[in-house]
C-alpha cells in the first residue's frame, strides 16, 4: 500500500452530524465538493462539528483539503448524512476545491485518488463503485464533475471517468508485489497437515482446496491480503498463507 495519512478527528456523536447510525454495508463510495472555495479541511470539519448547535443533519466521513489533507470525522460502521438516500450503503467524501469552478487541485485528486483506492479494497469493490452525488440525486456534485450550463454531460462524465481509471491504476500498482527476492518464483515447503487453497488473498475468500502432504509447492506472487501475506501457487489452484507457522521458504534450486 502507499502510505495513505488519514487524521482522526471524529465528531462529537450528536443527532444531526454524527447520530452514531450503524453502516452495516458499505457497496459504494461517493464523491462530493465542498462548495464554498478556498476553504480548508479542517474548516469544513467543524463546519460539521458546530451542527450539534446549528441542527442540520449534515456530514462526511472524509475531507480532502487544498494541500490533499485527509481528515476523518465519522468512523465507517457509522453513517454521514451527505448524501441522501445512499447514505445507508456509502462511505462519503467531501473535497475542498479553490474556486466556484468546483475543479479539484491535484493534491486533492491525488489524496482522492488514494483514498477510493484504498476504500475499495477495503470493502472488497471496485472502481465502478465509486459514485457522484450527482448519480443519486442530480445535484450537480462534484461540480467539476457534472453536466452544468458550463460543461456537457460528456465532458462531465469523462472527467470523472478520468479519475477512475487513476484509482484503477493505483490498485494495480498496489497489487504488484514483487515475487520472492529473487524476482521470480519460489518453492515452500507446507508444515501442517492441513493448508487452505483460497480463490484470492484473503482470509474471507472461499476456500477452493487444501493441501494435506507436507509437499513442496511453487509460488509465483505475493500479495498482503489483511495482515497476512499470500502466495499465489503455480498451479493456479489459488492463495496460500506465507505465514512461518504454515509454510517453510525453501531456496531456489532446491
Ligand atoms: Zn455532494
Amino acid at each position: 500500500m502507499s502510505t495513505l495519512n488519514i487524521e482522526q478527528k471524529l465528531l462529537t456523536p450528536n443527532k444531526y452530524s454524527r447520530p452514531q447510525i450503524p453502516l452495516k454495508s458499505v457497496t459504494k463510495i461517493a464523491v462530493h465538493y465542498v462548495g464554498n472555495p478556498n476553504t480548508s479541511a479542517i474548516a469544513n470539519r467543524n463546519y460539521f462539528e458546530s451542527q450539534k448547535t446549528a441542527r442540520r443533519y449534515v456530514s462526511s466521513h472524509f475531507i480532502i483539503g487544498l494541500q490533499g489533507e485527509i481528515i476523518q470525522c465519522i468512523p465507517l460502521d457509522e453513517i454521514s448524512y451527505c448524501t441522501n438516500k445512499a447514505n445507508v450503503y456509502s462511505v462519503s467524501i467531501e473535497c475542498c476545491h479553490p474556486d466556484s469552478t468546483g475543479k479539484f487541485i491535484d493534491a486533492t485528486e491525488r489524496s482522492l485518488a488514494e483514498l477510493c483506492a484504498y476504500l475499495l479494497e477495503k470493502f472488497r469493490l471496485g472502481t465502478g463503485d465509486i459514485i457522484r452525488h450527482y448519480d443519486v440525486t442530480g445535484k450537480q456534485c462534484p461540480l467539476y464533475w457534472s453536466p452544468t450550463k458550463y460543461q456537457s454531460a460528456e465532458v462531465a462524465n469523462a472527467r470523472f471517468e478520468a479519475f477512475k481509471s487513476k484509482v484503477a491504476a493505483l490498485m494495480k500498482g498496489d497489487k504488484q508485489y514483487e515475487a520472492a527476492e529473487s524476482g521470480g518464483s519460489f518453492g515452500v515447503k507446507v508444515l501442517g497437515s492441513a493448508l487452505n487453497i483460497r480463490k484470492y488473498p484473503s482470509l474471507t475468500a472461499p476456500i477452493v482446496g487444501v493441501i494435506t502432504d507436507n509437499g513442496v509447492y511453487t509460488v509465483i506472487a505475493e500479495e498482503y491480503g489483511g495482515s497476512v501475506l499470500w502466495g499465489k501457487l503455480k498451479s493456479g489452484a489459488g492463495w496460500i498463507s506465507l505465514g512461518s507457522k504454515y509454510v517453510q521458504k525453501i531456496r531456489e534450486g532446491n
